[in-house]
């Protein structure tokens, strides 16, 4: 499934002309880097006015879709906090829809319901941070000689943990997880995603779901 264009209906808050208008209701993050851009720039969905000229966001809500990163957004363009609770209970109905009518994808996490593209950015940058852990854990790992575990993203996101853990050896134990991220942690200590996870192990949480 690729991005998606749609046309609708907008009312100027200016001076009330009505009119059409195209708008994105979907935007695949990892497959379009412009439409990504111009989400995150505040120009996407923003329409000008036939009639009078002003500039207004169109009111539908943009979905957020990163399928092979297991990251799906909502996102209320405007960020009306308000009225957020409604815009949320009507985001949850898009979701249910949206997870029937994708059903090959087979859509097994939670979205995020974003109130406004300050916290779309947020999310980003959380995202990038991660990934860029995640190369320096992969490097290091390669350097000591432990393999790789890629995590399921969506729950390691939610956990606050990197998307590879080094193995040391064959065996996915706590144990052997504890000791391998102590071990890259050692040679790198602003690695503060592994940490969180050395402490989760530590403290007797579940071992995250692999891929
Ligand atoms: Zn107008």
């Amino acid at each position: 499934m690729k991005s998606i264009k749609g046309q609708g209906a907008a009312a100027c808050p200016n001076c009330g002309e009505n009119f059409d208008a195209e708008f994105w209701s979907l935007v695949r993050g990892d497959a379009d880097a412009e439409l990504k851009d111009s989400l995150l720039g505040g120009e996407l969905n923003l329409i000008s006015c036939p009639a009078c000229g002003a500039f207004f966001y169109h009111d539908r809500n943009i979905i957020y879709f990163d399928p092979p990163n297991e990251l799906l957004a909502f996102v209320s363009p405007g960020g009306d906090k308000k009225d957020f609770e409604a815009v949320k209970a009507k985001m949850k109905r898009d979701f249910k829809t949206l997870k029937e009518n994708l059903a090959s994808m087979n859509i097994s996490y939670e979205p995020f319901y974003l109130a406004g593209l300050e916290e779309l950015k947020a999310m980003l940058d959380y995202e990038a941070a991660a990934a860029a852990q995640s190369e320096v854990i992969a490097a290091l790992s390669a350097q000591l000689g432990f393999k790789l575990a890629a995590l399921r993203r969506a729950g390691a996101r939610v956990s606050g943990y990197p998307f590879y853990l080094p193995v040391d050896g064959g065996a996915y134990t706590r144990e052997g997880l504890i000791k391998a991220a102590q071990a890259v942690l050692k040679q790198n200590p602003a690695l503060n995603m592994l940490e969180t996870f050395i402490k989760d192990m530590q403290a007797g949480k579940e071992l995250p779901p692999r891929i």
